[in-house]
């Protein structure tokens, strides 16, 4: 190093400062060296470079450059010395293989040194630093930054690299996903392009450097919004601020997830809230009405014999049937109200705004209104009751639970009661399991003491009044309740299994009796007795009926049965064997409660019947009903084309029968002519009416 006050002076020869300089430059950790020009030859050489280039400080002395480094490096380097000799600072790296064959990166400072009067250059200094961790370090920074760059182009995700914020870099995607170019948004916050409500996630999230996903919504430059999955990195080798962040457009996950999530609130087929959802909400509708000091309602919802329209027509009429259902509930009620489906055939209305019980009466009476009308399924018309049953808050209960409970006994008891109708939750309808087994024990005792009876109902011709044959209907004679009807435990009996031994006792009953009174010359008509559709899948029915007829000397023509329409659409083959061995002992055949199942005309011409007895809900409100005269005609016109005798059940008044009569019905039965009557009674009434057979 030159003296300052002796800079013409090479350094390193002599001067009181020599030693010291020595030591200075022998404990930088640069390789320094001092050649005189123009020839070249070494005044000065620290350790590290004297070493370097295998000699000593004091050996290297006088050396020309080319004699102190070798004729191969000088060969390298010889263009920079040649540049350096004319006056320039000359600066350039060069890759040294060590004798270890390790690769080391050095930087070479050849500057120029003149004389004190400037103009004359007399030396250089040889300054070598080893750069080679710099270098390093430098080199895998621009390979990762490669190899970012390529895998940056190669995704689809977009990809922002951001320092503090401030956009510095993107990828193609990146304008696929919002819109934007990279030349508008480099320079600007990446917190524009995030939805207002998520800013502060995203700036906790940069802030402090998590590397975790996280979720936002961002806006499109067309200005609709974008849920995105990001994921912010710090970059390596980088302030902590730089970071590179991906961005997933995550909008068909969230759908997913949507759709998932309302699934699991409704019904897939009528996209009704489920039982879950129906809860929940029910739960919300009633805080609100205890804080308001408010009302609320729950329908619970039944359709009568859907299993019917399930069975003849298949799940995809009873998938239509339900969704058809839904909506005119949902089209019934306000916006606020709940209509839910929680079962099969079970929906449930939720009213939250009821302010008196009538206000429940009337949405169940509009309800029912609704369904009252026919609806097409699969091009068939199909007409449905529902029955309805209505529990208040906070009259009847205080939790969802508890009122739908009420309701749902509420719904049996109005089917119990005849079925399309709605009423109202009463504590005396609380069935506890208790009841039910003594309800079952009562009724095992019955079957074992006889104690039913058969009470018995004319069916007599329009067209002149004359007897045209009995319904047997069984009662029960109960120990406590006196007699009770078979709507109180038919179909108990059935799931019970204690459907046969009485269908066995009505069967002979009903043959000996008629047989009794013929013997007295009276009923020289059929008497009907009612099969369930379980006694005649379970029971070979031809066999026993015809022991029965041998055995009460009836004849065959003097029996008929009533089965309802579901029988028929099971097992086909079976069914019409049965029918067919009936028909061939000479018993007649009719088809009970008509139109309830579905109207079709394929199985009817199918079996071997007789009658069609329209089912009494259809000529209840005849001829008031527009609707049901319509479906009343239908089945007549639909009898008599197939060669069927038509019975109309049920009618109770004159206006009634003069509409039957006017639309060619056969044969009526109802309260207009007789209740059915115990044996005494119907034994008085059939010598009253002798006349007429
Ligand atoms: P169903 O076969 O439709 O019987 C006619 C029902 O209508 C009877 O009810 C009868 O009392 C009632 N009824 C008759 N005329 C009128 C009328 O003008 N107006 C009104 N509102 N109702 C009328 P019941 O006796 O309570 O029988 C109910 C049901 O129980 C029967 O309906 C039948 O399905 C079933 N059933 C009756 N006896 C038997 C039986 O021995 N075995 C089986 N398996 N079921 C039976
Ligand atoms: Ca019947
Ligand atoms: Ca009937």
């Amino acid at each position: 190093m030159p003296d300052s006050s002796n800079a013409a002076n090479p350094p390193g020869q002599g001067g009181p400062s020599d030693s010291l300089l020595r030591l200075i430059a022998d404990s930088v950790p640069a390789l320094m060296a001092y050649y005189d020009v123009p020839a070249l030859r070494c005044q000065f050489a620290n350790q590290g470079y004297a070493a370097y280039n295998g000699h000593s400080t004091a050996s290297i002395l006088g050396l020309t450059v080319q004699q102190a480094i070798g004729d191969k490096a000088w060969a390298a380097i010889e263009p920079h010395v040649e540049r350096c000799t004319h006056g320039e600072h000359v600066k350039y790296t060069r890759e040294q293989t060590l004798p270890n064959g390790e690769a080391r990166m050095i930087e070479v400072n050849l500057i120029p040194h003149f004389a004190t009067d400037g103009a004359q250059q007399i030396g250089s200094f040889v300054l070598i630093t080893d750069i080679t961790e710099r270098w390093r370090a430098e080199r895998t920074v621009r390979q990762s930054e490669e190899r970012m760059r390529k895998f940056t182009e190669a995704t689809d995700e977009a990809i922002v690299f951001h320092r503090d914020g401030i956009i510095t870099d993107g990828n193609e995607a990146l304008y696929r996903l919002t819109g934007y170019a990279l030349h508008e948004v480099i320079g600007l916050s990446i917190f524009n392009f995030i939805s207002p409500e998520w800013r502060a996630t995203a700036l906790d999230y940069t802030r402090s450097g998590r590397e975790d996903p996280y979720e936002v919504t961002i806006c499109h430059k067309e200005g609709h919004a974008i849920p995105v999955e990001v994921v912010g990195k710090t970059m390596p080798l980088h302030h902590a601020d730089y970071r590179i962040v991906v961005v997933r457009d995550i909008t068909v996950r969230k759908q997913a997830q949507e759709r998932e999530a309302f699934i699991a609130l409704h019904d897939t087929l009528t996209q009704l809230p489920n039982r879950h959802f129906l809860m929940e909400q029910l739960s919300q509708v009633l805080s609100l009405a205890r804080r308001r000091h408010g009302r609320a309602a729950v329908l619970f919802v039944n359709l009568d014999h859907f299993k019917t329209v399930n069975d003849s027509l298949g799940h995809h009429a009873g998938d239509q049937l339900l969704c058809n259902v839904a909506e005119r509930l949902r089209l019934g009620v306000r916006d606020a109200d709940v209509v839910a489906r929680i079962g099969g055939d079970e929906f449930v209305v939720v009213l939250t705004d009821v302010t008196n019980p009538d206000d429940a009466a009337l949405v169940a009476d509009k309800l029912l209104a609704s369904m009252n009308g026919v609806f097409t399924v699969d091009q068939l018309p199909l007409t449905i009751s529902p029955s309805i049953g209505i529990a208040l808050y906070p009259e009847h209960g205080n939790s969802a639970d508890l009122l739908l409970r009420c309701a749902d006994a509420a719904m049996h008891h109005a089917k119990e009661s005849g079925r399309g109708n709605r009423q109202f939750y009463d504590p005396s309808m609380d069935a506890s399991a208790l009841d039910i087994l003594r309800h079952e024990r009562l009724l095992r005792d019955a079957i074992a003491n006889n104690a039913f009876e058969l009470h018995y109902q004319p069916q007599v011709r329009l067209a002149d009044g004359a007897l045209q044959g009995i319904e047997a209907l069984v009662r029960w004679r109960h120990p406590e309740r006196g007699l009770v009807g078979p709507d109180e435990f038919i179909t108990f009996s059935e799931s019970r299994g204690l459907i046969t031994p009485i269908g066995r006792w009505v069967m002979r009953e009903a043959c000996r009796q008629l047989k009794e009174w013929q013997d007295q010359g009276l009923a020289m008509v059929p008497v009907a007795v009612n099969l369930s559709a379980i006694e005649f899948r379970q029971r070979d029915v031809a066999a026993e009926i015809a022991a029965v007829l041998r055995e009460t000397g009836l004849a065959p023509h003097y029996l008929e049965i009533e089965l309802t329409e579901s029988v028929l659409m099971h097992q086909t083959g079976q069914v019409l064997d049965t029918l067919n061995a009936l028909k061939a002992l000479g018993v007649g055949i009719s088809i009970d409660d008509f139109g309830t199942g579905y109207s079709s005309l394929a199985y009817l011409k199918r079996y071997p019947i007789d009658k069609l007895k329209i089912d009494r809900s259809f000529v209840a409100d005849t001829p008031g009903n527009a609707d049901d005269v319509a479906i009343v005609t239908a089945i007549i016109q639909m009898g008599h084309s197939l060669q069927l005798k038509t019975v109309a059940e049920g009618v109770e008044t004159e206006e009634q029968v003069g509409l039957l009569a006017g639309l060619g019905c056969d044969l009526i039965q109802g309260f207009v002519m007789s209740v059915p009557m115990e044996g005494e009674a119907a034994r008085g009434w059939l010598m009253n009416h002798k006349t007429n057979q």
